[in-house]
């Protein structure tokens, strides 16, 4: 039987950086931005909008890509995490 998306992510493990591959260039951006679309479409969850103020909790990034492409106003600088960190698939 398929699985459920959240059956699949209880599969992924992390090993995080201590520093963060994914930056917020500008938060004034974030603060005009119209429903703050990074908040819905991160499959991680990763972007949270707290007050005025976005925060990023990289540590469950799951390296999809989306937000290079989905921020409307091309906001966020993403990189690969450095070598040996980062999210770890599991097939099960
Ligand atoms: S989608 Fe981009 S501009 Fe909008 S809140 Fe997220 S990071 Fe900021
Ligand atoms: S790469 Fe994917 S999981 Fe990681 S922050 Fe961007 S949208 Fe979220």
């Amino acid at each position: 039987m398929a699985k459920t998306i959240e059956e699949k992510q209880y599969l992924v493990r992390y090993k995080a950086d201590k520093k963060s591959h994914l930056t917020i260039l500008n938060q004034e951006e974030c603060a005009k931005c119209e429903g703050q679309v990074c908040t819905l479409f991160c499959p991680g969850e990763v972007y949270k909008w707290e007050g005025d103020r976005m925060f990023v909790g990289y540590e469950g990034c799951h390296e999809c890509g989306s937000c290079r492409i989905g921020c409307p106003s091309d906001n966020i600088k993403w990189e690969y995490p450095l070598g040996g960190h980062g999210i770890v698939f599991r097939l099960a």
